[in-house]
């Protein structure tokens, strides 16, 4: 399936609002997936001779479940000034893109434990078809905790995703990283011993979210992100403060002076901002 590409027809353009669009498209008979899959979308002219132009495909997450019939995926159109976003939002029903390179790397898992999904802006894109997957089999699955981090807190499928009691789904939406913070703080509603957390938004917040949760111990393999496993080690071991202090560093370089001076220890005489 991951070497396969398909030329696929637009069947509808889905105003999000907030300059946010979802692309539906034909599903060919023999292309199917899993919860929590991306795949690569080439525009058309982006494929010659099997060749791809880099500057006219990116990669997005499936945002439907295979039952829907349709592959769908959300976007931002003016996340940048790129030409692949000014092409896309010329795209009318009818028009044909490639895909290709489907993966999964957020499968839901089923090991009895809460399910806590941490989003960013369109990274509900990622989250959609596995919260499907959940409210059409709980099988292994205690709770859904669903966190939006948007800044609008407009969050998108807010229509269709939002709480539902009965099966335990409970959503959040954090307009500010205050917000989202005190979220993750709330020791009463996130069970960080028997969750796994499934994270998705822009490096830095993949970066920053790991790092809070790992300094309320959760494990490495209690973490899902879109990326590889190396990805994850490289977030998830971020050297803390602590350990980048230089001990000995006169090892170093002769010249280094720590910051920690006693008064006076300076050949400044005192004139300088060393404290
Ligand atoms: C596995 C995977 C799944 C993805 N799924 C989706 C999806 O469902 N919906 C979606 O809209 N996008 C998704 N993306 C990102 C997507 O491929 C594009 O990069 C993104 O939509 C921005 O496209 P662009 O052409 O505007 O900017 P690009 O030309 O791709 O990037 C422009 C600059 O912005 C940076 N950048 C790109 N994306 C982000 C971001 N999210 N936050 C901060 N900086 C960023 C890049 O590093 C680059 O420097 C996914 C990416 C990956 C790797």
């Amino acid at each position: 399936m991951k070497n396969v590409t398909y030329k696929v027809r637009i069947k509808n353009i889905i105003d999000e609002g907030k300059k946010r669009a979802t692309y539906v498209f034909e599903k060919p008979k023999e292309f199917s997936w899993q919860e929590g899959s991306h795949i690569s979308l080439a525009l058309e002219e982006g494929l010659t001779n099997g060749q791809v132009n880099k500057d006219l495909m990116r990669k997005f997450s499936i945002s439907t479940t295979l039952d829907e019939g349709v592959i769908s995926i959300s976007t931002r159109l003016d996340s940048s000034d790129s030409i692949y976003k000014k092409k896309l939002s010329t795209l009318c029903p009818g028009d044909q893109c490639y895909i290709y390179g489907c993966e999964s790397k957020m499968p839901i898992r089923r090991e009895d434990k809460n399910l806590v999904f941490i989003s960013m802006g369109v990274g509900m894109a990622t989250m959609r078809p596995i919260i499907r997957t959940y409210q059409q089999d709980q099988t292994g699955v205690r709770s859904v905790k669903n966190i939006c981090v948007d800044r609008t807190g407009d969050h998108l499928y807010k229509d269709e995703i939002s709480c539902d009691k009965s099966l335990n789904i409970d959503t959040l939406v954090a307009k500010s990283r205050g917000e989202f913070k005190d979220i993750l703080n709330d020791g009463l509603s996130i069970d960080y011993n028997d969750s796994i957390f499934y994270i998705v938004g822009s490096n830095e917040f993949l970066k920053d979210t790991i790092k809070l949760l790992k300094d309320k111990n959760v494990r490495k393999e209690n973490i899902m992100i879109d990326k590889s496993s190396e990805s994850l080690e490289k977030y998830y071991n971020v050297p803390s403060y602590e350990t980048m202090k230089v001990k000995d560093y006169q090892k170093f370089s002769s010249s280094f002076m720590p910051l920690g001076l006693t008064p006076g220890a300076c050949s400044c005489g005192g004139n300088c901002t060393c404290k």
